[in-house]
């Protein structure tokens, strides 16, 4: 199943329009996980430790 949930670029919000409902800034697609770099770096950092 694909998933077009987008998330608001400003306030966070998730949504599935292109402008935030809530403060009308435009929104991207909602990638979960992979998407932040700390998490990234963080993943690295904890295989390193073992
Ligand atoms: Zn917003």
């Amino acid at each position: 199943m694909k998933s077009l949930i987008r998330k608001c670029t400003a306030c966070g919000r998730y949504t599935m329009e292109d402008s935030c409902p809530d403060c009308s800034a435009s929104t991207s697609m909602a990638i979960p996980q992979r998407y932040s770099p700390s998490d990234r770096f963080q993943k690295y950092r904890l295989k390193e430790r073992m």
